[in-house]
């Protein structure tokens, strides 16, 4: 659905994205799998339509996107991107900050909407709590599912699991995998965790210094990596 093809970008003299080609299919979980600094913000702030790359262009769904020429908001409501600081009301309730997307619907299918999604991210304990008040991995899940009920085509992530406890991984992953099974969406996440890459992608692209080196699923990448480097980034080598 969506896709980019020699992509470049550049702040000053640092380049950031080298010829990135990629391509995200219908239905699709892509893990964008890269160290700290490797470019996975930008790639994905170039996507959800907050930035402009220097070179090369975004489709989605055959369509090429326009540029963004240095509005704010993305222009484009199929595509939701997730920051890596997620933006959460913070002296609203955990369900308000769900309704709040929903607010354009009527108030029956709202209600059974916010009731849905907290039950599928495990948020009904906490639906009462102001966000200001919420642990990470609840503020996070709180983020997915606020995005979730605008029911993007697409959905970006910026480092769904970062701070997290190993415990509330599993509960983040969980809860994405339940909302993924009920709607039709595909997403692109990011992370320098290649165990959060391998556990929940369909597939992994390895970005290092801005260049893609290797894609593909997450057994061809631990068990047929491309170079030293990729099989140090998945193996267990630590
Ligand atoms: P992290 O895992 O730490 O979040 P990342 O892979 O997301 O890293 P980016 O945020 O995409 O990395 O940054 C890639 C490089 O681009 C870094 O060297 C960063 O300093 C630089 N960079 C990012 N945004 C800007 C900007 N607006 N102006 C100048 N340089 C920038
Ligand atoms: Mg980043």
């Amino acid at each position: 659905t969506l896709r980019v093809s020699t992509l470049s970008k550049s702040f000053g003299a640092n380049t950031v994205l080298h010829d990135v080609d990629l391509q995200l299919r219908e239905g699709e979980w892509l893990g964008i799998l890269g160290e700290s600094g490797s470019g996975k913000s930008t790639l994905l702030r170039i996507l959800g339509r907050f930035l402009d790359a220097d070179q090369g262009d975004v489709f989605f769904k055959e369509q090429k996107l326009k540029p963004v020429s240095g509005e704010l908001m993305p222009g484009h409501d199929a595509i939701r991107l997730i920051h890596q600081e997620y933006e959460l009301f913070p002296n609203q309730t955990v369900e308000e900050n769900i309704a709040y997307s929903l607010r354009f619907y009527d108030a029956d299918y709202r209600l059974e909407k916010v009731a849905e999604l907290l039950e599928t991210a495990g948020l009904h304990y906490v639906k009462k709590q102001k966000a200001k008040l919420l642990s990470g991995g609840e503020k996070q899940r709180t983020a997915i599912a606020k995005a979730l009920a605008e029911q993007p085509d697409v959905l970006l992530l910026d480092e769904p699991f970062a701070h997290l406890d190993n415990h509330n991984r599993r509960v983040l992953g969980d809860a994405i995998e339940a909302l993924r099974k009920q709607q039709k969406m595909s997403c692109i996440f990011v992370t320098h965790e290649s165990a959060d890459a391998l556990a929940w992608s369909d597939r992994i692209a390895v970005l290092r210094n801005g260049k893609i080196i290797q894609v593909g699923t997450p057994q061809e990448i631990y068990n047929q990596p491309v170079d030293s480097y990729v099989a140090e980034l998945t193996g267990d080598i630590n």
